[in-house]
Protein backbone atom coordinates (compact mmCIF):
# COMPACT_ATOMS: atom_id res chain seq x y z
CA UNK A 1 0.00 0.00 0.00
CA UNK A 2 1.12 3.39 -0.82
CA UNK A 3 0.87 6.71 1.55
CA UNK A 4 1.20 9.65 -1.15
CA UNK A 5 0.78 13.76 -0.43
CA UNK A 6 -0.10 15.47 -3.61
CA UNK A 7 3.60 16.98 -4.70
CA UNK A 8 3.86 20.94 -4.75
CA UNK A 9 4.48 22.01 -8.48
CA UNK A 10 7.48 23.59 -9.39
CA UNK A 11 4.79 26.09 -12.08
CA UNK A 12 1.80 26.98 -9.97
CA UNK A 13 0.15 28.59 -12.64
CA UNK A 14 -0.18 25.08 -14.41
CA UNK A 15 -2.97 23.51 -14.46
CA UNK A 16 -3.47 19.98 -12.62
CA UNK A 17 -3.93 18.66 -16.32
CA UNK A 18 -0.16 19.32 -16.79
CA UNK A 19 -1.09 21.23 -20.06
CA UNK A 20 0.57 24.47 -19.02
CA UNK A 21 -2.99 26.31 -19.45
CA UNK A 22 -6.18 26.78 -17.62
CA UNK A 23 -9.16 24.66 -18.56
CA UNK A 24 -11.94 27.02 -19.96
CA UNK A 25 -14.73 27.67 -17.37
CA UNK A 26 -17.80 26.77 -18.17
CA UNK A 27 -19.83 29.49 -20.09
CA UNK A 28 -16.71 31.44 -20.61
CA UNK A 29 -15.84 32.07 -23.94
CA UNK A 30 -12.68 33.81 -24.95
CA UNK A 31 -10.94 35.11 -28.07
CA UNK A 32 -7.40 33.05 -28.97
CA UNK A 33 -5.44 36.31 -28.33
CA UNK A 34 -6.28 36.51 -24.76
CA UNK A 35 -5.91 32.64 -24.36
CA UNK A 36 -1.88 33.60 -24.47
CA UNK A 37 -1.65 36.05 -22.07
CA UNK A 38 -2.39 33.87 -19.32
CA UNK A 39 -2.38 36.30 -16.19
CA UNK A 40 -5.24 37.90 -17.83
CA UNK A 41 -6.57 34.63 -18.63
CA UNK A 42 -6.36 33.34 -15.27
CA UNK A 43 -7.85 36.15 -13.82
CA UNK A 44 -10.84 36.26 -15.76
CA UNK A 45 -11.38 32.53 -15.64
CA UNK A 46 -11.23 32.80 -11.82
CA UNK A 47 -13.92 35.71 -11.82
CA UNK A 48 -15.84 33.32 -13.95
CA UNK A 49 -15.86 30.16 -12.49
CA UNK A 50 -16.51 31.45 -9.63
CA UNK A 51 -19.74 33.11 -10.27
CA UNK A 52 -20.79 29.25 -12.10
CA UNK A 53 -19.89 27.77 -8.42
CA UNK A 54 -22.04 30.19 -6.43
CA UNK A 55 -25.11 29.72 -8.70
CA UNK A 56 -24.42 25.72 -8.24
CA UNK A 57 -23.66 26.11 -4.15
CA UNK A 58 -27.14 28.93 -4.30
CA UNK A 59 -28.64 25.49 -6.03
CA UNK A 60 -27.70 23.28 -3.37
CA UNK A 61 -29.11 25.76 -0.31
CA UNK A 62 -32.13 25.94 -1.77
CA UNK A 63 -32.64 22.13 -2.35
CA UNK A 64 -31.48 21.66 1.30
CA UNK A 65 -27.93 21.84 1.76
CA UNK A 66 -28.00 23.02 5.65
CA UNK A 67 -24.55 23.65 6.71
CA UNK A 68 -22.48 26.63 5.56
CA UNK A 69 -19.16 25.31 5.79
CA UNK A 70 -19.83 22.83 3.61
CA UNK A 71 -21.60 25.07 1.41
CA UNK A 72 -17.84 27.26 1.48
CA UNK A 73 -15.76 24.34 1.27
CA UNK A 74 -17.94 23.36 -2.12
CA UNK A 75 -17.25 27.15 -3.34
CA UNK A 76 -14.09 27.22 -2.99
CA UNK A 77 -13.15 23.90 -4.76
CA UNK A 78 -12.78 24.29 -8.76
CA UNK A 79 -14.55 21.23 -10.08
CA UNK A 80 -14.06 22.14 -13.49
CA UNK A 81 -10.52 20.84 -12.98
CA UNK A 82 -11.47 17.33 -12.25
CA UNK A 83 -13.22 16.45 -15.32
CA UNK A 84 -12.16 16.00 -18.86
CA UNK A 85 -11.63 18.83 -20.97
CA UNK A 86 -14.82 17.73 -22.63
CA UNK A 87 -16.99 17.73 -19.97
CA UNK A 88 -15.96 21.24 -18.29
CA UNK A 89 -19.03 22.89 -19.77
CA UNK A 90 -21.10 20.50 -17.36
CA UNK A 91 -18.82 20.76 -14.39
CA UNK A 92 -21.56 22.72 -12.38
CA UNK A 93 -24.29 20.92 -13.66
CA UNK A 94 -26.14 18.70 -11.02
CA UNK A 95 -25.14 15.43 -12.94
CA UNK A 96 -22.92 12.88 -12.18
CA UNK A 97 -19.72 12.55 -14.91
CA UNK A 98 -17.69 9.67 -16.09
CA UNK A 99 -13.59 10.07 -14.53
CA UNK A 100 -12.66 7.11 -16.42
CA UNK A 101 -12.16 3.37 -16.06
CA UNK A 102 -15.99 3.20 -15.81
CA UNK A 103 -16.10 5.36 -12.44
CA UNK A 104 -18.08 8.48 -11.99
CA UNK A 105 -18.04 11.87 -9.96
CA UNK A 106 -21.03 11.81 -7.73
CA UNK A 107 -23.31 14.72 -8.24
CA UNK A 108 -22.82 18.11 -6.07
CA UNK A 109 -26.10 17.53 -4.90
CA UNK A 110 -24.99 13.73 -3.35
CA UNK A 111 -22.15 15.29 -1.98
CA UNK A 112 -23.22 18.05 -0.34
CA UNK A 113 -25.88 15.90 0.96
CA UNK A 114 -23.27 13.62 2.47
CA UNK A 115 -20.88 16.19 3.54
CA UNK A 116 -23.90 18.03 5.40
CA UNK A 117 -24.74 14.75 7.26
CA UNK A 118 -20.85 13.75 7.78
CA UNK A 119 -19.83 17.50 9.61
CA UNK A 120 -23.22 16.70 12.12
CA UNK A 121 -21.58 13.72 13.95
CA UNK A 122 -21.78 14.63 17.51
CA UNK A 123 -18.13 14.50 17.62
CA UNK A 124 -17.79 17.62 16.01
CA UNK A 125 -19.35 19.49 18.48
CA UNK A 126 -16.49 19.19 20.98
CA UNK A 127 -13.99 20.59 19.53
CA UNK A 128 -12.12 23.04 17.19
CA UNK A 129 -8.94 22.84 15.14
CA UNK A 130 -6.82 24.98 15.10
CA UNK A 131 -6.86 25.97 11.08
CA UNK A 132 -10.60 26.77 11.63
CA UNK A 133 -11.45 22.98 10.38
CA UNK A 134 -13.08 20.34 12.32
CA UNK A 135 -10.89 18.13 14.22
CA UNK A 136 -10.09 15.02 13.62
CA UNK A 137 -9.38 12.44 10.66
CA UNK A 138 -11.78 11.71 8.02
CA UNK A 139 -11.37 8.23 5.86
CA UNK A 140 -12.82 8.86 1.95
CA UNK A 141 -13.19 5.40 0.46
CA UNK A 142 -13.52 6.18 -3.39
CA UNK A 143 -10.95 8.82 -4.01
CA UNK A 144 -11.72 8.46 -8.29
CA UNK A 145 -10.94 11.89 -9.47
CA UNK A 146 -10.01 13.48 -6.18
CA UNK A 147 -12.81 16.22 -5.98
CA UNK A 148 -13.97 15.30 -3.30
CA UNK A 149 -11.41 14.61 -1.09
CA UNK A 150 -10.42 18.11 -2.26
CA UNK A 151 -13.82 19.47 -0.87
CA UNK A 152 -12.86 17.19 2.41
CA UNK A 153 -9.35 19.08 2.51
CA UNK A 154 -11.66 22.11 3.52
CA UNK A 155 -13.60 20.60 6.11
CA UNK A 156 -11.24 18.73 8.09
CA UNK A 157 -8.23 18.59 9.82
CA UNK A 158 -6.92 15.44 8.06
CA UNK A 159 -7.63 13.58 5.08
CA UNK A 160 -6.90 9.80 4.00
CA UNK A 161 -8.65 9.26 0.99
CA UNK A 162 -8.36 5.16 -0.47
CA UNK A 163 -9.00 4.15 -4.17
CA UNK A 164 -8.37 0.79 -5.50
CA UNK A 165 -8.12 1.21 -8.89
CA UNK A 166 -4.57 2.94 -9.36
CA UNK A 167 -5.24 5.05 -12.80
CA UNK A 168 -7.67 6.28 -10.56
CA UNK A 169 -5.16 6.87 -7.45
CA UNK A 170 -2.59 8.37 -10.19
CA UNK A 171 -5.02 10.76 -11.82
CA UNK A 172 -6.70 12.20 -8.38
CA UNK A 173 -3.07 12.64 -7.70
CA UNK A 174 -1.94 15.18 -10.58
CA UNK A 175 -5.40 16.87 -10.06
CA UNK A 176 -4.78 17.63 -6.84
CA UNK A 177 -0.56 18.57 -7.53
CA UNK A 178 -1.73 22.11 -7.91
CA UNK A 179 -4.44 22.85 -4.72
CA UNK A 180 -0.96 21.84 -2.43
CA UNK A 181 -3.31 20.32 -0.34
CA UNK A 182 -1.16 19.15 2.90
CA UNK A 183 -3.53 17.53 4.79
CA UNK A 184 -4.67 14.77 1.97
CA UNK A 185 -3.59 11.81 2.22
CA UNK A 186 -4.06 9.66 -0.96
CA UNK A 187 -4.07 5.84 -0.50
CA UNK A 188 -3.70 3.20 -3.20
CA UNK A 189 -5.29 0.45 -1.49
CA UNK A 190 -8.64 -1.64 -0.45
CA UNK A 191 -10.67 0.67 0.96
CA UNK A 192 -12.68 -2.33 2.42
CA UNK A 193 -10.04 -3.01 5.20
CA UNK A 194 -10.37 0.98 6.11
CA UNK A 195 -6.86 2.23 6.71
CA UNK A 196 -6.04 1.21 10.38
CA UNK A 197 -2.69 3.19 10.14
CA UNK A 198 -4.80 6.57 10.20
CA UNK A 199 -7.46 5.16 12.92
CA UNK A 200 -9.17 5.82 14.71
CA UNK A 201 -11.36 8.72 12.44
CA UNK A 202 -13.52 10.97 13.44
CA UNK A 203 -15.57 10.57 10.23
CA UNK A 204 -15.44 7.86 7.20
CA UNK A 205 -17.41 8.58 3.89
CA UNK A 206 -17.71 6.27 0.90
CA UNK A 207 -18.40 6.64 -2.64
CA UNK A 208 -19.21 2.99 -3.44
CA UNK A 209 -21.97 1.07 -1.69
CA UNK A 210 -21.54 -2.72 -1.16
CA UNK A 211 -24.52 -4.80 0.77
CA UNK A 212 -23.13 -4.05 3.92
CA UNK A 213 -21.27 -1.57 5.90
CA UNK A 214 -17.79 -3.63 6.87
CA UNK A 215 -17.17 -3.94 10.20
CA UNK A 216 -13.60 -2.47 9.80
CA UNK A 217 -15.03 0.79 9.27
CA UNK A 218 -17.08 1.02 12.11
CA UNK A 219 -14.10 -0.52 14.27
CA UNK A 220 -12.05 2.64 13.13
CA UNK A 221 -14.81 5.01 14.09
CA UNK A 222 -14.17 7.15 17.35
CA UNK A 223 -17.08 7.15 19.63
CA UNK A 224 -19.22 9.91 18.65
CA UNK A 225 -17.74 9.65 15.02
CA UNK A 226 -20.17 9.21 12.24
CA UNK A 227 -20.11 6.87 8.89
CA UNK A 228 -22.15 7.69 5.77
CA UNK A 229 -22.12 5.06 3.03
CA UNK A 230 -24.31 3.65 0.03
CA UNK A 231 -25.68 0.17 1.04
CA UNK A 232 -27.69 -1.96 -1.00
CA UNK A 233 -31.14 -2.92 0.83
CA UNK A 234 -32.86 -5.94 1.53
CA UNK A 235 -35.30 -4.90 -1.73
CA UNK A 236 -32.26 -4.52 -3.92
CA UNK A 237 -32.29 -0.69 -3.93
CA UNK A 238 -29.52 1.19 -2.48
CA UNK A 239 -29.81 3.59 -0.10
CA UNK A 240 -27.74 6.33 2.05
CA UNK A 241 -26.94 4.66 5.30
CA UNK A 242 -25.55 6.70 8.24
CA UNK A 243 -24.26 4.83 11.33
CA UNK A 244 -23.24 6.61 14.58
CA UNK A 245 -20.94 4.78 17.19
CA UNK A 246 -22.10 5.74 20.78
CA UNK A 247 -20.97 4.41 24.26
CA UNK A 248 -23.36 1.97 23.52
CA UNK A 249 -22.88 0.75 20.21
CA UNK A 250 -23.60 1.75 16.57
CA UNK A 251 -27.25 3.16 15.98
CA UNK A 252 -27.55 3.18 12.18
CA UNK A 253 -30.36 5.01 10.06
CA UNK A 254 -31.38 4.43 6.64
CA UNK A 255 -31.79 7.59 4.74
CA UNK A 256 -32.96 8.30 0.63
CA UNK A 257 -32.34 6.01 -2.46
CA UNK A 258 -28.81 6.74 -4.36
CA UNK A 259 -26.88 5.55 -6.89
CA UNK A 260 -23.31 4.50 -6.53
CA UNK A 261 -20.83 2.62 -7.83
CA UNK A 262 -20.07 -0.81 -6.57
CA UNK A 263 -18.14 -1.12 -3.71
CA UNK A 264 -15.38 -4.04 -4.64
CA UNK A 265 -12.17 -5.71 -2.91
CA UNK A 266 -9.13 -6.03 -4.28
CA UNK A 267 -6.78 -3.62 -5.97
CA UNK A 268 -6.84 -3.19 -9.96
N1 LIG B 1 -15.24 10.61 -4.49
C1 LIG B 1 -15.00 10.35 -5.88
C2 LIG B 1 -16.07 9.45 -6.46
C3 LIG B 1 -15.45 8.27 -7.15
S1 LIG B 1 -16.55 7.00 -7.63
C4 LIG B 1 -14.80 11.62 -6.67
O1 LIG B 1 -14.96 12.74 -6.11
O2 LIG B 1 -14.45 11.53 -7.84
C5 LIG B 1 -16.18 5.76 -6.43
C6 LIG B 1 -14.79 5.20 -6.43
O3 LIG B 1 -14.74 4.15 -5.46
C7 LIG B 1 -14.33 4.57 -7.74
O4 LIG B 1 -13.20 5.24 -8.19
C8 LIG B 1 -14.00 3.13 -7.36
O5 LIG B 1 -12.87 2.60 -8.02
C9 LIG B 1 -13.74 3.26 -5.87
N2 LIG B 1 -13.84 2.03 -5.08
C10 LIG B 1 -14.74 1.01 -5.19
N3 LIG B 1 -14.47 0.06 -4.27
C11 LIG B 1 -13.37 0.49 -3.57
C12 LIG B 1 -12.59 -0.06 -2.51
N4 LIG B 1 -12.87 -1.26 -1.95
N5 LIG B 1 -11.55 0.64 -2.05
C13 LIG B 1 -11.23 1.85 -2.59
N6 LIG B 1 -11.91 2.41 -3.60
C14 LIG B 1 -12.98 1.74 -4.09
Amino acid sequence: MNTRRPRFPADLTASPKGNGRSPAAPGLSMPASARVVSATATRGLGLDSEAVRERMVSRLVEQGLSSKRVAEAMRQVERHRFVDSALVNQAYEDTSLPIGLGQTISKPNVVGRMLDLLVQAPVFTQSAHPSGRLAGRVLEVGTGCGYQAAVLSHLFAEVYSMERLKGLHEKARDNLRAFRLANVHLLLGDGMLGFPRGAPYAAIISAAGGDDVPSTWTDQLVVGGRLVAPCTQKNGQQALVVVDKTESGLSHSVLEAVHFVPLKSGLA
